[in-house]
């Protein structure tokens, strides 16, 4: 595999120091730590704790640490170009339904679709996942299964086919749901666990009088105590989980939000920022600088509640940081590097067949690449609805492109970007989050903590290429 251009040049330089000609460029981060700062190589996403004392002594050019990573930093180059050029799709965002049953606040399909859209028969889904089948059978390894996700608008709302085509294509694809819960009785969720269906709610809050504010009917009513009798129901499967949107409806509440969830012993949950593609959500749009000492509290909330319990609640998105630093090649959402994983890992299916690189996108026309009853899926990958974002990079954005921790925050994202902020190379709503999180992730992992707030088995598949104990 060739290297990324901008790795390249002809300068005689042979790259001995770092911080001139064409050596590296190591960062020094403070991470709000007694003892320890940080050095980055942003390029490669290497990076090191080093004891405030030592700075000196290890960033010698002679120090043992330099001496491995100057052996080390063309294969961690590669690796960082594979998981960033390399990789081809293994999921799908699958969207059977435009319409929607709610009214949510911040919501990203346009109310025309929810409220007029299309869907799916069984008989046109069975047929779109077997078009889907066979684009995976070329490009998922053998042994592993191509996934998707049943998404929203409410994709419930065509039950009938997805339970379908989850039947008709049980061996064929890992299956999940995304859904508000608001359809969900008894015998779907029997369906849904004895299939093995990854199941994902979506609740924004701990109590009615926070919940109800964002997710509602388009009569004004809300669905709290529906959603809890769910997570009731559920609790003992293990692969379900709670998505929160935060915005500043719940972000005072996020700590009491996290030890709600943990009572009702869910495995993962995620803080999402709200995605700020249109008004509505822009409207309830909290502070970076707010939303940071809520969110960071929040996640000393669940470490406390894992000392007190023994039991984790995982927040799946910082998570995802936290593991972009300890393991680059093991992250799963892949919000957090540039180029984003919208249409290079995964990409989204419309209701009527469009291909959009993300479900952010469905319902853009400039992003729709083309449809799959219709066009080759090789070839709607390569169009430049596709293009423009799987070629959006961290270093076309200022002020990302000399950020150090580029490589864990990759400047999420472009579809907010592009409607909140005027371009995809501009950044997206949040920076200061991304900076807050990557600092805690570094103060976890210097005080040993890391692994409280990791899922079992993350590091299953990842090998330890550098570690230098002596600093
Ligand atoms: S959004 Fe902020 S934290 Fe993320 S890469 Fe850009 S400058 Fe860095
Ligand atoms: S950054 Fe935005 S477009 Fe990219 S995968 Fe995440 S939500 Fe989708």
């Amino acid at each position: 595999m060739e290297l990324n251009k901008s790795l390249e040049n002809s300068a005689s330089s042979g790259g001995r120091y770092f911080n001139t000609g064409n050596g590296p460029t190591i960062q020094l981060i403070d991470i709000g730590h007694p003892v320890y700062v940080a050095i980055v190589d942003p390029d490669t996403a290497f990076w090191s704790l080093l004891k405030k004392e030592k700075i000196s002594e290890a960033l010698d050019n002679s120090s043992s640490l330099m001496h491995e990573f100057h052996k080390k930093r063309d294969s961690f180059a590669q690796e960082m170009e594979i998981l960033r050029f390399g990789l081809k799709p293994s999921a799908v965002y699958f969207n059977p339904t435009e319409r929607c049953n709610l009214n949510c606040s911040y919501c990203y399909i346009p109310e025309d679709m929810r409220r007029n859209g299309g869907q799916m028969s069984p008989h046109e889904l069975i047929q779109a996942l077997g078009i889907l089948k066979e684009y995976f059978r070329g490009v998922v390894p053998e042994g592993r299964l191509p996934q998707v996700v049943f998404h929203g608008s409410e994709p419930m709302l065509a039950r009938d086919a997805v339970f379908a085509g989850i039947e008709e294509y049980k061996d064929d694809f890992i299956f999940g749901i995304q859904t508000n819960g608001t359809l969900l009785d008894d015998e779907s969720i029997s369906f849904l666990t004895t299939h093995g269906t990854g199941i994902g709610l979506s609740l924004d809050g701990h109590e009615k009088s926070v919940a109800d504010l964002t997710r509602k009917n388009w009569a004004g009513e809300g669905f709290f105590r529906k959603n809890i009798t769910i997570l009731e129901k559920l609790n003992g499967y293990p692969n379900y989980n709670v998505i929160c949107t935060v915005t500043t409806q719940n972000m005072g509440f996020l700590s009491e939000i996290v030890g709600f969830l943990h009572k009702l012993e869910v495995p993962v949950g995620m803080l999402n920022p709200v995605r700020c593609t249109r008004q509505g959500a822009r409207d309830i749009k909290p502070m970076d600088s707010d939303l940071s000492v809520h969110y960071l509290n929040a996640l000393d909330r669940t470490f406390e509640l894992y000392q007190e319990t023994g039991r984790r609640l995982v927040i799946a998105n910082f998570a995802n940081v936290l593991v972009s630093i300890v393991a680059p090649l093991a992250r799963r959402l892949m919000c957090d590097i540039s180029p984003c994983g919208g249409g290079r890992c995964f990409f989204a299916v419309g209701a009527r067949g469009d291909l959009f690189p993300c479900s952010e996108f469905v319902g853009v026309r400039e992003f729709n690449g083309g449809n799959l009853f219709r066009d080759d899926i090789s070839n709607i990958l390569e169009t430049e609805a596709f293009r423009s974002v799987t070629g959006r990079q961290v270093e076309d954005i200022m002020p990302c492109s000399a950020c150090a921790v580029r490589h864990f925050c990759g400047s999420p994202c472009p579809a907010e970007a592009y409607e909140m902020n005027g371009g995809m190379n501009r950044t997206g709503a949040f920076c200061e989050l991304y900076e807050e999180q990557v600092r805690y992730a570094m103060r976890l992992i210097a005080d040993g903590k890391e692994n409280a707030f990791l899922w079992d088995g993350w590091d299953s598949g990842t090998s330890t290429t550098l570690e230098v104990f002596s600093l």
